[in-house]
């Protein structure tokens, strides 16, 4: 009687190219879950990290991370985009 244990073959981590990345500015780590990478995925279920991508999405701003208000901008961002667009309005209407 032989044993024949089957083999069991690790599958090799291979990295696919989901296009996603950690959602934490400045990180580059391979993507896990919840927009974070494995090492934010663990802060962020430790409750180690202050900004909680899934709960909320932040300004599109490079630099600001505040709570997205409209229009993928935070309140501040929003009102400064309607500003301008109200200048551009005004400037349009001068011109003709
Ligand atoms: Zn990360
Ligand atoms: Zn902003």
């Amino acid at each position: 009687m032989a044993e024949t244990k089957t083999k069991t073959k690790k599958k090799a981590p291979t990295a696919k190219a989901t296009g996603k990345s950690c959602t934490i500015a400045g990180c580059k780590r391979a993507y896990r879950a919840k927009g974070l990478c494995f090492f934010h995925f663990k802060k962020w279920r430790a409750g180690e990290l202050e900004a909680k991508p899934a709960r909320y999405k932040t300004c599109s701003k490079p630099d600001c991370k505040k709570k997205v208000q409209e229009h993928g901008l935070c309140k501040e961002h929003f009102e400064a985009w309607k500003k301008s667009r109200k200048k551009n309005a005004a400037k349009a209407e001068a011109a003709a």
